[in-house]
């Protein structure tokens, strides 16, 4: 690529306001946003909302929530309702050279979602003088674009930065829609007229749309401007091969379920841009700097990408796993900001910003997978809600919590209250009781957080504070 086409490299990501935020619509934004930051070009925001019928609010609202958490930004924003007369001007400017024509297939043939009616052949040959006098009488028509046939045919082609060379004989592709009957643009048109006008230099899409860029090719020629490049992406399949659906498949394709299951953003990321893709090295965690340095298209693989799930296990592994990854190797103050969030969330109140919580969460991190595991496998930390597991229970035998009352009383007599203090105080105690120091260790862990396996006893005092742990090892005690 020439130095001048880097500078002005400009994609976008154009989602069609007809459904929550789907996770391929995540992939194709992030792959968009990845080759911009890569080569310091420009990403686009375009709402295509000119299907009024199929637009909701709600979708557009999901589409913004879902961008929102990703935490990944654009530079420009577009919506394709406000550039109607660019579309109806392109049609004209293709109209205009006899590459378009009016179809008045009478109002009874139903019009089909994508504005094409039931085909009429008759349509094509109609003189301009009868064309251009039902129009003036009020006919409804759709405009056509008026695919070469046979005799003057040849092939359109174009070198697909994902999937190579592809071409089709023109002569195969029909006469699609411009306008629709009520003089709005199609899809084809609306995306063509605006990727030539906002000068996109990168079309980066998912596989599905590959069969369109023949048309769309057609439509930048008669347009008279510069193709853009393309780059198609693999389909994301569910384990069983078949395209992933809501209907199908459920809220697992939808990005805010995600969000919603306690994954961090930069976690999910990583996730989504390893579906089709990988670095040259193979590296599976990625921070969001080392994915904009390491993405390229020839990472992206041809063949589909398999979403893991099942219906116990709705998660992707490597998506948990990730997460796990993430949240052990990030800013320990970072992370705590997602926590206080989370439990904020769950309507459990902690101190915010606070260097406790920063330990707390540093401690805890290294056993939790998502961030919902702080707001429940961490509820004893955060909360005075102690609930005991069987094998806590099992710990607490009769000289133990003996020994935790008198631990109880030693603590309480000691002002100084560090890891190190309590960790002498329970090693004397349980030499003076003649108990091991493990048998002590475990039950002060039941007794302060209900839970059998955690982190280091010694720093469990700490986190959970001084009143907090006396007023536990009291209660056990009694
Ligand atoms: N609005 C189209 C979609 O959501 C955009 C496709 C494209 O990128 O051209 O599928």
């Amino acid at each position: 690529m020439s130095i001048l086409a880097l500078f002005m490299l400009r994609v976008r990501f154009a989602p069609s306001p007809t459904g929550f935020l789907h996770i391929g619509s995540a992939r194709t934004f992030i792959f968009n946003w990845l080759y911009a930051r890569r080569h310091g070009g420009t990403m686009i925001l375009r709402i295509d909302d000119t299907d009024v019928e199929r637009n909701t609010e709600a979708s557009l609202q999901s589409i913004y929530e879902g961008l929102k958490w990703l935490e990944l930004d654009w530079d420009e924003e577009y919506r394709q309702s406000n550039r109607l007369d660019l579309h109806r001007a392109s049609a004209q400017q293709i109209f205009a050279q006899g590459l378009a024509y009016r179809d008045f297939t009478p109002a009874a043939a139903p019009a089909q979602s994508d504005g094409a009616w039931l085909a009429n052949p008759g349509m094509r040959e109609l003189s301009a003088a009868e064309s251009d006098r039902r129009a003036a009488a009020g006919e409804k028509y759709v405009l056509r674009f008026r695919v070469p046939r046979e005799s003057e045919g040849g092939e359109v082609a174009f070198q697909d930065l994902v999937y190579g060379p592809q071409s089709k004989t023109i002569a195969d592709l029909e006469d699609f829609a411009l306008l629709r009957s009520d003089g709005t643009p199609t899809y084809h048109l609306a995306s063509c007229a605006d990727d030539a006008d906002l000068k996109i230099t990168h079309v980066i899409r998912g596989q599905d749309h590959l069969s369109n860029t023949f048309k769309h090719l057609l439509i930048f020629d008669a347009l008279g401007c510069t193709r853009p490049q393309f780059a198609h992406l693999p389909l994301l399949v569910a384990p069983d091969g078949a395209k992933l659906s809501k209907r199908r498949h459920g809220p697992v394709v939808s990005v805010t379920t995600y969000r919603d299951a306690g994954l961090l953003a930069r976690a999910f990321i990583n996730f989504i841009a390893l579906l089709g893709w990988s670095p040259k090295d193979n590296r599976e965690q990625l921070s969001r700097a080392e994915l904009v340095e390491s993405f390229s298209f020839e990472g992206v693989n041809r063949s589909n990408a398999v979403v893991n799930f099942t219906e116990e296990e709705p998660f992707d592994p490597k998506a948990l796993w990730l997460n796990s990854q993430h949240m052990r190797s990030m800013p320990a103050t970072d992370l705590a900001c997602y926590v206080a969030q989370e439990l904020a969330h769950d309507g459990i109140p902690v101190p915010f910003p606070d260097p406790w919580l920063v330990q707390a969460v540093d401690l805890l991190r290294a056993r939790y997978i998502t961030l919902k595991d702080f707001a429940q496998r961490g509820l004893p930390y955060f909360t005075d809600e102690v609930v005991m597991d069987a094998t806590s229970l099992e710990r607490l035998t009769s000289p133990a919590r003996v020994g935790l009352g008198t631990l109880a009383s030693r603590l309480a007599a000691n002002p100084e209250f560090t890891d190190a203090t309590v960790e002498a105080a329970l090693r004397a105690l349980a030499a003076e009781l003649g108990l091991k120091p493990g048998v002590l260790i475990n039950a002060a862990r039941a007794a302060l957080t209900g839970q059998a396996a955690g982190p280091s006893a010694f720093h469990l005092f700490t986190i959970i504070g001084r009143d907090r742990a006396i007023s536990r090892l009291r209660a056990v005690a009694e």
